[in-house]
């Protein structure tokens, strides 16, 4: 199928200044030379640690955090040559949500004018149209039309996060980037946010990119998933490829790490030595051969490229790169 954004070598590194004249003395590589493709329809899990970068990247892409280096195409547009307008253009087609929807809601307005907003704001039918569309999706996400009047605080979490996924909605995006949009709901909510965030992909023909910090979240949703360390993309694959044989020695710690319902499956447990590093000064080579249990001599030096080494299935690790 069509690809609707390909992100190509993006990095944003954010400046160290020090002294009294602040001196640029290094860079926070919080996004190093990640590439991917996205294809129209699926959803891509981003999944790692925190400050790994992946909720950067989503805002790299969108240019909420302007890119370092490196180009992102979305629908045949070169983002990062546009101007502010016509970025702001663009963002009618490309919508976040966040994970909390609290702190993301504006709490002195109904939830009518939240909704309302990006309609204004992109200029998108009379005030009539507008109001009818609020109510339109109220219903969408599980809500109902009489809830338009109400505050943010007069909700619970999940429905505050319904209300979140409605305002992304309200522009007919093709593309949502939802960052931990359940990491702060009970996990009796998220299962049901994670439905509806489903359905609405199919009703809505919508194409996502999915950040979690825990595979486990992103597991059922996501049609491949990619795996951060230190600003890197270090593994993507089809999720099923990916849970039942993750390649990459830090994919294969972080599923250890998910608790399995089956006890007879019962995974080895494989943690993770040490503390993640600062992404200030990160390990030379492969940023994770300081954790890694099988480093090797080359791994502290040559820093291991995303390489595709099965059909749907990459890697960056030096274990599986093919013998010079
Ligand atoms: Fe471990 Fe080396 Fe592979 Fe890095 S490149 S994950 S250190 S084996
Ligand atoms: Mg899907």
């Amino acid at each position: 199928s069509k690809v609707l954004l390909k992100v190509d070598h993006l990095k944003k590194y954010f400046p160290i200044r020090q002294g009294m004249f602040a001196r640029h003395v290094g860079d926070v590589k919080a996004v190093d030379d990640v590439s991917f493709e996205l294809y129209e329809g699926e959803t891509l899990g981003i999944v790692g640690e925190s400050g790994c970068g992946k909720s950067t990247t989503g805002r790299a892409i969108m240019r909420l955090h302007e890119p370092t280096e490196g180009k992102v195409l979305f629908d045949g547009i070169e983002l990062t040559d546009l101007n502010n307008e016509q970025m702001r253009k663009v963002r009618r087609d490309i919508q976040m949500v966040f994970q909390d929807p609290y702190a993301s809601l504006n709490p002195r307005h109904t939830v009518e004018k939240i909704l309302e907003e990006p309609l204004i704001v992109h200029g998108i039918g009379n005030a009539k149209e507008r109001k009818n569309k609020v109510r339109e999706y109220l219903e969408i996400v599980g809500l109902s039309s009489y809830h338009a009047k109400r505050y943010p605080h007069q909700f619970s979490g999940g429905q505050r996060q319904r209300i979140g996924i409605a305002r992304a909605l309200m522009t007919n995006p093709k593309l949502i980037i939802a960052d931990e949009p359940v990491s702060a709901l009970d996990v009796s909510i998220q299962a049901q946010v994670l439905n509806l965030m489903q359905r609405l992909q199919d009703d809505l023909k919508l194409t996502y990119i999915f950040i979690a910090h825990d595979l486990g979240v992103v597991r059922h949703i996501s049609d491949r998933v990619g795996v951060m360390y230190l600003g890197r993309l270090v593994e993507i694959a089809e999720s099923e490829l990916l849970y039942h044989e993750p390649l990459h020695p830090y994919t294969q710690a972080l599923l250890s790490a998910v608790p399995v319902p089956d006890p007879v499956f019962e995974r080895e447990q494989l943690l993770l030595k040490g503390d993640i590093p600062s992404p200030s000064n990160p390990p030379t080579g492969c940023t994770f051969h300081t954790r890694c249990p099988h480093a090797m001599e080359k791994c502290k030096q040559v820093i291991p490229m995303l390489q595709q080494v099965k059909s749907g299935h990459s890697v960056a690790c030096h274990l599986y790169e093919a013998p010079q």
